[in-house]
């Protein structure tokens, strides 16, 4: 569990997305040291509290610095992509905390927010469990008023470090209900031989078993159904793409330096690929600069708002799938190496592409096209 301490003043939306930049070249330098199974980035966690990016989501009257806002998706994007570039574990495991915190801000009733956004400014973790295998989270209520939790999550990212994760659980009436748990004291059962994973291993997504667990209805978030509300749902996916482009924005980083110190930059095709590297990084950037501008403008409405993340999030896959053939054809087979990073990267960022449900994010982003006909130049403009 994170040693806890407060931070002094928190940053300007547009600071918080410096204090990442500044952060990923250190991210970077030590991502190694975590890739391991059962590893995880505790001193990079501890990198981002002391920068004030834990409670940067949160909003400013709750000593946040507003990032979550929609005002401020810019900078949102621009923090977690560089977080991303650092290390892409560290950016799947801080997009889950802005994400927990973004429902808690719409969902909790004041004191709630006010007790969880006390927690995220002293340093607790949050993040998001919601997938699940067919043993999935069940609450039942205790005649006592109280809820006992049983069966588990897969795929919880930061497990064992998480101390407030946010999970879903079914009622018995099949409600889909938020809780946050407090889990440096109702402490679950994390079982790390589920996560022998391609890459992301310093994500430490494994198995967590809540089965016995009890919480009190003030743990509860919102209503039954709440998580599904849209735009929030899938809309949120423009932050892992954000974090996913990051990955191929440190795989061209790394392909240039590598390139450069076996001065290997004359060679016509290799410019050639750079060329091409450089058209898919650019795009990638615009796709986000274009979400985050639909995000702060006033009038779109929600199913626009998810189509063109859904647009965002696919466009985004394709690129940075793109990027990785070209950059092994770069560097080569010794670029492929220990420790060279390539070999890491390209785990990480092949792993962390795989989203949920990405034909039908496409397919829906198609039906969007097909019932507005609208003509191109402003299928996203009213
Ligand atoms: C590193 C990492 C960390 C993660 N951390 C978290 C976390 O902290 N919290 C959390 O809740 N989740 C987490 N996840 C899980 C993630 O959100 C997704 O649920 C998961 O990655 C999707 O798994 P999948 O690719 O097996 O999905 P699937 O949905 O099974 O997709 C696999 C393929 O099947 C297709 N498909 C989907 N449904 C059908 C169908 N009905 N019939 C036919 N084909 C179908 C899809 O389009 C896709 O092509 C994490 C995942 C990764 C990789």
């Amino acid at each position: 569990m994170p040693e806890l301490f407060t931070i002094s003043a928190p940053p300007t939306p547009a600071l918080a997305a410096a204090a990442a930049a500044t952060l990923a070249p250190r991210l970077l330098a030590q991502a190694a040291a975590s890739d391991v199974e059962g590893g995880f980035p505790t001193q990079e966690f501890d990198w981002l509290r002391e920068a004030g990016l834990l409670a940067a989501p949160l909003p400013t009257k709750l000593n946040g610095s507003g990032l979550n806002e929609p005002a401020h998706t810019q900078e949102l994007l621009s923090a977690l992509r560089h977080i991303g570039r650092g290390n892409l574990a560290v950016g799947r495991v801080y997009e889950g905390h802005a994400n927990a915190l973004q429902l808690i801000t719409r969902f909790g009733r004041p004191e709630q927010l006010e007790r969880w956004a006390a927690d995220a400014v002293a340093g607790h973790l949050f993040g998001v469990w919601n997938t699940e295998a067919h043993d999935g989270v069940k609450l039942a209520p205790l005649p006592s008023g109280r809820f006992r939790l049983s069966g588990s999550k897969t795929f919880g990212s930061g497990a064992g470090h998480l101390t407030r994760p946010l999970l879903t659980a079914a009622l018995p009436d099949g409600g889909w209900q938020m809780l946050v748990l407090p889990a440096d004291t109702q402490i679950p059962e994390y079982d790390a031989r589920f996560w022998r994973p391609l890459g992301m291993r310093a994500s430490a997504s494994f198995r967590v078993d809540f089965t016995g667990l009890e919480i009190g209805s003030e743990e509860l978030l919102g209503e039954p159904g709440d998580y599904y509300h849209q735009p929030g749902f899938s809309g949120g996916a423009i932050r892992f793409a954000a974090v996913q482009l990051g990955g191929a924005e440190a795989v061209f980083d790394e392909t240039r330096r590598f390139l450069r110190a076996l001065h290997r930059t004359d060679d016509p095709y290799q410019r050639q690929r750079l060329g091409q590297l450089s058209i898919l990084v650019a795009s990638g950037q615009h796709w986000l600069h274009a979400a985050a501008e639909l995000a702060a403008r006033p009038g779109p409405d929600a199913e626009t708002l998810v189509a063109h993340a859904n647009l965002v999030r696919s466009a985004i896959e394709d690129i940075c799938l793109r990027v990785l053939p070209l950059a092994e054809r770069c560097v080569g087979a010794r670029g492929l190496l220990r420790p060279e990073p390539f070999e890491r990267l390209h785990r990480d960022l092949t792993h962390y592409l795989r989203q949920p449900a990405p034909d039908a994010a496409l397919a829906d982003a198609g039906r969007y096209a097909l019932d507005h006909p609208r003509p191109a130049y402003r299928l996203w403009h009213d």
